[in-house]
């Protein structure tokens, strides 16, 4: 098919409530034969497409709605080293060896947007330096060994800030100690699908939106694929299709529990936001509840409630709103511009799904909602595994397909996330109080020892005075004010 031709499948493309759409889309109304097709045009389908075709494949992503309309659009652009799994629980599935190139792998990704999201390579991404992890409970003591661990065992630079850093930094005294990543960052995520899209295209993607795969027959060498008008035919399938995957491989699907994360971001909130919280990177909490940066100069950008039913973004307006008066009760209540959601699919284990299913089927998905760095990884893993031959895709492999429990497992995600928030809330209230009675026992043990000096003080004068002498009338004791210090307490 010609260029005309093509235009001529193009459709305007406009979604309601959705601001990072663009002008033309074009879908795919003829046969094609290319080395590699992409099922999916999210961040991990773009990736793979991009890096295949830098290795000279020819390659098509037939994506069903268009680029970035889920979690590759809407997600808050915080990319960190790691997964969505904790380096205790890596350790403990696959050992400290394959953990630590695990981890390699994700600072990869890491590096990988990074390197993508350059001003001349993506105007407008608007790359800003740091992320902070913060505990919702006093664990200090396991701090000193995350470091230790992160820094020493996982070549990763990271910070330990008191409590009194953190809340100096963020306004709030909600949070106890933070763990600082100088060499993780954010980027505009209304920008990043749609600039690696046009990247993609440079190394000769063709990318048909409007396009969904309804069928595949992985057997021969040569694979098929359907779409409603058209086939396609590849050396190689990638399935990058998240959750909405569906008729193509539906026990894949089925191996995901979708999450919908819903986010806003605030009306305009002029000085009083920055003189209230200097930290300019992105904040997350070690429980994945809240997660929030500064975005737009002055305005506050926010993710927290999940669900695994798809509802209403509006729905969540006024839980957001209270989440922030929560979190940072000296904002109070805040205006909100804009509210959305996208789903992600969780996998059992956590980790996410990355490999050859058989020859020539891949599959790279399940990346959960820390997919920025991971979908990088995914998709340069599958990219060099195909093409160049490069397995270290095997080293997913212990995380195999799980099913995920299908619409029951649903009900007991709902019943999970639901749980772990109130954990999470009951953990931190405790933590909390526990710190307002260590207070007030450090302010008691103050006020008697200024007693103890006093009264010893006045031993001492009347010793000296002597007997027959008649000691200077003494100061009573006196006790401090509640609520002062020595300025040591925590
Ligand atoms: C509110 C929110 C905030 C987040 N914040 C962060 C963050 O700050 N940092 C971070 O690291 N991660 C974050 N995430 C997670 C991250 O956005 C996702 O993990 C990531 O975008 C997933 O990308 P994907 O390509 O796997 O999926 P998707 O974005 O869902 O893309 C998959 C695409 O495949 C298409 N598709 C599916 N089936 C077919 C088919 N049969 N035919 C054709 N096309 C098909 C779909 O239409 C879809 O466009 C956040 C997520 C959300 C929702």
């Amino acid at each position: 098919m010609t260029d005309a031709s093509q235009q001529a499948a193009a459709t305007p493309q406009s979604e309601p409530g959705d601001k990072i759409a663009v002008a033309i889309r074009s879908r795919l109304t003829f046969n094609l034969d290319v080395d590699v097709v992409v099922v999916g045009g999210g961040l991990a389908g773009l990736t793979v497409a991009r890096e295949t075709a830098r290795m000279g494949a020819t390659v098509a992503v037939l994506e069903a709605r268009h680029i970035g309309w889920n979690a590759s659009g809407h997600h808050l652009g915080g990319v960190m080293p790691g997964f969505g799994t904790s380096i205790t629980d890596l350790i403990a599935r696959v050992g400290i060896e394959d953990a630590r190139e695990l981890w390699n792998l994700s600072k990869e990704g890491a590096n990988y947007v990074r390197a993508a999201s350059r001003e001349d390579l993506i105007p407008g991404i608007t790359l800003r330096e740091g992320a902070l992890e913060v505990s919702n409970v006093d664990s200090g003591d396991q701090l000193v060994g995350r470091l230790q661990m992160l820094n020493e065992d996982f070549q990763t630079e990271v910070e330990g800030w008191q409590a009194d850093r953190v809340r100096e930094e963020l306004g709030t005294r909600r949070y106890f100690h933070g763990v600082y990543y100088p060499g993780a960052f954010q980027i505009d995520p209304r920008k990043y699908a749609r600039g690696l899209a046009d990247l993609a295209r440079r190394e000769g993607v063709r990318i048909f939106e409007d396009t969904p795969v309804i069928s595949i027959d992985p057997s021969g060498i040569r694979k098929r694929v359907m779409t409603p008008s058209a086939r396609l035919r590849a050396s190689h399938i990638v399935l990058a299709g998240n959750v909405h995957l569906g008729t193509p491989l539906p026990r894949l699907a089925d191996t995901l529990v979708p999450v919908w994360r819903h986010a806003a971001v605030t009306e305009p909130l002029g000085s009083r936001l920055l003189e209230l919280m200097p930290f300019r990177g992105v904040v997350s909490d070690t429980d994945g509840i809240d997660q929030f940066r500064v975005f737009d100069g002055d305005r506050l950008m926010w993710s927290s409630p999940e669900t695994a039913w798809d509802l209403k973004p509006a729905r969540f307006t006024a839980a957001i709103q209270r989440r922030i008066a929560t979190v940072l009760p000296k904002l109070g209540k805040v205006a909100i511009a804009d509210t959305w959601s996208g789903v992600f699919g969780q996998t059992v284990h956590g980790m996410p799904q990355i490999g050859q299913l058989r020859p020539g089927l891949w599959v790279a998905s399940g990346f959960g909602r820390q997919g920025l760095n991971t979908t990088a990884m995914g998709g340069l893993v599958v990219a060099r595994g195909m093409l160049w031959g490069d397995d270290r895709w095997k080293l997913f492999s212990p995380f195999e397909l799980v099913w995920a429990g299908g619409s029951s497992g649903r009900v007991v995600t709902q019943a999970i996330l639901s749980w772990s928030r109130a954990m999470a809330a009951g953990a931190g209230a405790l933590a909390r109080y526990r710190e307002g009675v260590r207070l007030k026992e450090r302010q008691r043990e103050i006020r008697l020892a200024n007693a103890n000096r006093q009264v010893r003080a006045r031993v001492a004068q009347r010793q000296n005075a002597g007997p027959g002498r008649n000691p200077p009338p003494s100061e009573p004791v006196r006790s401090p004010p509640p609520g002062a210090t020595d300025g040591n307490a925590a």
